[in-house]
């Protein structure tokens, strides 16, 4: 048998999910319905809040904006170094997403540099929980209070995470969570929005569903409305039984998962304690549940040599993120520099991580990556 590559990221599916899958399947309700009335019960009790399922976590955060009234002409604070989704979420609004740069520490963003493109046009600040890690929240909200602008939390790394021992999405303005196939829980694809305030989870229910007004109540009921009426912009992104199904079976197990995606970040961590010309992110690993494990080399032809080196001998690396700012559609006549994202995003590489991993994966990768720097 040849050797196998070791992935970066990967879907960790069980039996529970087949076979949660196929009763949806025979019993001939593909749509939304009972599973995604189920998940979002499911997910409202382990974050404490209400949450509305939609297609995936870009949705998330598209109707989130929208549902606080962001649109044409608004300004969206966000770092540039994010998944291109988080820019495109915004952009979908009618909004402009105004790159900000990062704190080099915990590569989320930096709240001096936010508050320097503050204008009357500022809406919202999305901070995205990179790695799973938040960085200083109460400093986010705190900003945010001073200039009246809304949160909308782009958490698609950190289900499962903690600040100051409380679950990310269960405190705070608005959360957004991805439930994609690689991210810390998944439901195939999919997404939610977690918030406290009645009327952004209202307007999110409507907006999923073509803003059709109150019909998430008559989906979960199995009927439909054929008399209905319709106030705002409509999306069709609400999630599939199929999916939420998937869902369930994996929020069950979201313990047993985040625990081992903590034990292999803490193996990398010692075995890169004291190794010159790297750096890891110091994250608490007792509250971080990490989506991905990013290194940061002392320059980017050292990456470089790491990554290609990694692709050699059969394991795969990403690079998280090629910054939104670099992006053409994304060219904004903002002039201030990205100090920090221009020095870093060149030198950053991410190694594997995913639950099925095992610690002897995560020793033999470290060791690679070793022997390089040496
Ligand atoms: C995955 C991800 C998203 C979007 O989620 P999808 O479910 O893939 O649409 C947004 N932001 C970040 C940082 C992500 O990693």
């Amino acid at each position: 048998m040849s050797k196998s590559i070791i992935r970066l990221s990967k879907s960790c599916i069980g039996n529970d999910e087949k076979r949660a899958v196929q009763r949806v399947l025979e019993r001939e309700f593909l749509g939304m319905g009972e599973e995604v009335q189920q998940f979002e019960k499911n997910l409202q009790a382990y974050l404490g809040r209400p949450t509305v399922c939609v297609v995936n976590g870009t949705a998330a955060i598209q109707l989130a904006l929208q549902a606080i009234g962001v649109g044409m002409g608004d300004e969206v604070l966000v770092q540039s170094l994010t998944y291109v989704a988080t820019f495109q979420a915004i952009k979908a609004t009618g909004a402009t997403p105004i790159a900000c740069d990062i704190d080099p520490s915990t590569l989320t963003i930096d709240c001096h540099d936010a508050e320097r493109r503050i204008n009357e046009n500022t809406k919202a600040i999305i901070p995205v929980h990179y790695a799973g890690g938040v960085g200083d929240l109460e400093k986010i909200y705190s900003l945010a209070k001073k200039h009246k602008l809304r949160v909308v939390e782009d958490a698609a790394h950190a289900f499962a995470s903690r600040y100051k021992s409380k679950l990310i999405g269960g405190f705070g303005d608005i959360a957004c969570f991805s439930f994609d196939g690689i991210k810390n829980i998944t439901s195939g694809e999919g997404g939610c929005v977690a918030s406290g305030d009645p009327t952004v989870i209202d307007k999110c229910k409507d907006s999923r569903l073509l803003g059709v007004i109150r019909d998430s109540d008559k989906r979960f009921a199995g009927s439909r409305s054929w008399e209905f009426d319709v106030t705002s912009q409509g999306w069709r992104y609400h999630m599939s039984n199929i999916m939420a199904a998937i869902g369930i079976e994996q929020l069950k197990k979201v313990d047993i998962l985040a625990k081992r995606r903590q034990r292999l970040a803490r193996t990398y961590c010692s075995q890169f304690s004291n190794v010159k010309g790297l750096e890891v992110l110091d994250l608490d690993y007792n509250e971080v549940v990490p989506h991905i494990f990013p290194i940061m080399l002392s320059t980017p032809v050292l990456r470089n040599e790491v990554r290609d080196a990694c692709i050699d001998a059969d394991i795969e690396v990403g690079i998280h993120y090629k910054p939104n700012h670099e992006l053409s559609y994304f060219q904004t006549n903002n002039n201030l520099i990205l100090r920090n994202t221009d020095l870093i995003s060149g030198r950053l590489l991410t190694l594997p991580l995913h639950p099925d991993l095992s610690t002897a994966d995560v020793i033999q990768i470290s060791k690679l990556v070793k022997n390089i720097l040496n």
